[in-house]
Formats: structure tokens, sequence, C-alpha cells
């Protein structure tokens, strides 16, 4: 992030008007973030963006406006860019759900920060400052580049990956560079008014204005696909929707050459009367563990979605009518067995009954889901606590009083 620990003092208005625009769009860019923060509560990383930008044109502004004079400006700048740096990655990884480096967003920024303080009270050597500052900054940067290239699914992902690497690796050449500039009595007025200057303030600009659209695409593409993912979910339990579930179904469906297919339906019994009894609320506790079941019981390939009410389905890929109705018993077994609400049920027995179907060759979705609600509603005819699987000309139970089955 930072350029140089050195106080800058551009003798052009040009060049300080080249080096105010990098922090004046940096100022920008972490409003904008800001709002994207407090808009969207998935976003919430942006607030640490929005930090990491404003914490970078503190920085910039203090080391090109030369606030504090001498030489605590180079620690005062170096301790906003390190901020800036981490909270920078430290937020794009937790965009990526990657677990946060201690080491690089908090051992290497106070490393810099305790280095520039050593080399400017101890030691004094503007050499060994700019190196620290520079080469810390790179590191961060390139390593959390590497990182999230590695786990990156979208194209952005892939992009921010490579922002991240080359923001990261052009601070060592910019570095190298400057050697040779520092040494010489007077350097940091030398070094300020040098090509090197100009072409460090261009980066800088380049770079925050990179890195500052790569991250609005981001929040773009993260906002899309919050869209995409709430149009096909239900808030309550986070299984498919019935529009997500019918989506799959049909996909499934339409697969050539494929493996059997069923589907179970579930329905809760007497679902109104534990709302009656415990309340709606524990009633909605009663569905998200149910769902947790359902979730838990299939394969990354089945999909489990809450059709509406307290009505769920399984669409089982690679699994004809009998391993469908196995599985059916044994979740009808489970959500007998439950203790609900820690206990709070206890008393009341909380039981479902199943329809369970496969598909034939040709059939649509809505014949197919007809015939399972013929055998979910067999099944609550029959007494409930049942799971009913169609065998075309015969029905098959089993329910607890139905031992005979093998499951
Ligand atoms: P059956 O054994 O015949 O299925 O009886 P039931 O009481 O389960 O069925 P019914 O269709 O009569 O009642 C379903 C109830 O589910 C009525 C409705 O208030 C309740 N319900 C629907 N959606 C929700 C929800 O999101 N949360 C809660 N707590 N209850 C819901
Ligand atoms: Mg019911
Ligand atoms: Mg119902």
């Amino acid at each position: 992030m930072s350029f140089s620990s050195s106080a800058a003092s551009p003798s052009t208005s040009g060049i300080t008007i080249l080096a105010l625009a990098a922090p004046s769009i940096g100022l920008l860019f972490a409003a904008v973030f800001a709002g994207i923060g407090s808009h969207w509560r998935n976003l919430r990383y942006f607030f640490g963006l929005s930090a990491a930008f404003f914490s970078f044109s503190i920085g910039a502004f203090l080391q090109i406006l030369r606030l504090p004079q001498g030489g605590l400006n180079s620690i005062v700048t170096t301790v906003f860019y390190a901020a800036a740096a981490s909270m920078l990655i430290s937020a794009c990884t937790m965009r990526m759900r990657l677990r946060l480096s201690g080491l690089l967003t908090v051992a290497v920024p106070l490393l810099m920060i305790f280095g520039v303080i050593y080399f400017f009270y101890v030691h004094q050597s503007l050499e060994a400052r700019i190196y620290i500052v520079n080469f810390g900054t790179g590191i961060m940067l390139v390593a959390t580049g590497v990182r999230l290239k590695r786990v990156a699914g979208k194209r952005i992902d892939h992009i921010l990956g490579w922002v991240f690497l080359l923001f990261g690796l052009q601070h060592f050449p910019r570095t190298i560079l400057s050697m040779g500039r520092t040494n010489s009595p007077g350097a940091v007025a030398t070094m300020t008014e040098s090509p090197f200057w100009v072409w460090l303030n261009f980066s800088f600009l380049f770079f925050v204005v990179l890195v500052g659209v790569s991250l609005v695409a981001a929040a773009a593409s993260d906002i899309i696909e919050e869209f995409r993912h709430s149009s096909i979910t239900d808030p309550l339990t986070g299984l498919l929707n019935r529009r997500g579930f019918e989506n799959f179904a049909r996909s499934q469906l339409a697969l050539p050459n494929r493996r059997p297919i069923s589907l179970i339906l579930c329905d809760i019994d007497h679902f109104k009367s534990i709302n009656d009894s415990y309340g709606h609320a524990s009633g909605d506790i009663v569905l998200t563990e149910i769902a947790v079941l359902l979730r838990k019981d299939i394969r990354e390939m089945d999909a489990a979605g809450r059709l509406g009410g307290e009505e769920f389905a399984l669409l089982m890929t690679n699994l004809g009518r009998a391993e469908a109705h196995s599985v059916s018993e044994r979740l009808r077994q489970e959500i007998e067995r439950a203790q609900f609400e820690n206990g709070l049920l206890e008393r009341h027995h909380v039981t479902a009954s199943f329809g369970v179907v496969e598909h034939a060759r040709g059939e649509g979705l809505e014949s197919l889901i007809q015939r399972a609600d013929a055998m979910l509603y067999a099944a609550k005819r029959g007494g409930r606590n049942r799971s009913l699987a169609d065998t075309g000309n015969e029905q098959s139970e089993a329910s607890n009083s139905a031992s005979h089955l093998a499951f």
C-alpha cells in the first residue's frame, strides 16, 4: 500500500495534484463501500473495506501534506498504511469465508510499524524504512492474492486474486528502483522530485482505482448471487423453496441416460396442534429442526426443499423406489425419536407421514408430485406416522407398527 516511508515534497503542482488524486479517490471508494455495507446485510465486510480505503487515504494525505513534520511522519503514515493493508486483506478473506491469518493481518503490520520506529529512533536509515514498509505490504498482498486465487470460484474472485498479486508484486521492483537515491544527504527531497516519484504516484493512482473498481464489481456479483440464492431458498429452513426444488427436479428429470430418480414427500402430522399448543415460534423451531434432519440424511447429489407450510420434499437421484422408501422410513423414525426444542415439546410427539414414488420414463414433474401426494394422503388416512411407497399396482407401507418390512 505504501510507496515509501519518506515525507513527500513534490516541487511541481502537477505532481501534487497527481499525488492527491489517489487518496481523494480512496475517500470516494470508502464512502461507496460504507454505503454498500450498510445497505446489504450480507455484505457487512464492506465496512472493513471502507475503513481500509479511509485509513489509506488519511495516511497518503498526511504523507503528501507532511503532517506531522519530520521523521514522525514516516511512523504515523506507516501506521495508517499497515492498518489499511491489514483491513483490506481481512475483509477480502472474510468475503471468501477463509480463516483470517494472524501472521498476515497482525504480525506483519506490527513488524512493519516497529521496524520503522527502530530505523528512525535507534538506527537512522531511510532505505531500511522504505524496504520494511514496501516489502511488508507486498508480502501481505501477494500472500493474500495466492490464497484468494486458490479458492476462487467465480470469475470476479479470480480477477480479485490477480489484482492482489499484481498490486503486491509491484511493491518489490518499485522499492529496488528507489535504491541509490536514499543514501545521500537530502535523499528525501531528491527522490520526491524524481521520475521515480512520478511513476510511484501513477502506480498508486492506478492500483487505488483498480482495487476499488474490482471490489465494486465483486459487490455487484455478490448482490446478484444473493438475489439468485434468495429467490430459490426458503428463509426459515435454508432448504430450497418450491421454485428452487422444482427447478432442480426438472433439470434432473431432463438428463438423458440417467439412473432412477425418486421423490419423497413429507408432511408433519397434526402440525396445527403444535402451533396451537406451543405457539407459532415453537412450530418454526420444529420446522427448522426437521429441515436439519432431512438435509443430514441426503447425499450431495440429492435435494431437499420446503414446498410450503409443513410440507417437505426430497429428490433422490440415482435411487430406486425401494431404497428411497428405506430413506423415508429412516427419516420417519428419526423425527419420531427427535427431541425438539431441547425437550420442550417432550410431551408432544412430533411425527410425520411420507409418500414415496419413483419417476417413470417420460413422466412430467407435476404428475410425479401428484402421485407422491396421493401416497402421502393415503399414509395420513392410514393413521399418520408412516411412509407409503407407490409400487404401481400395489402399495408398500412401512410404519412403526409394520415391523414385517426390513429397514
Ligand atoms: P395433518 O396431520 O393432516 O397434516 O394436519 P396438520 O395440522 O399438520 O395440517 P394442516 O394443513 O391442517 O395445518 C398445517 C399448519 O401449518 C397450519 C399452519 O398454521 C401451519 N403453518 C404453515 N406454515 C407455517 C410456518 O411457517 N410456521 C409455523 N409455525 N406454522 C406454519
Ligand atoms: Mg401436516
Ligand atoms: Mg400440510
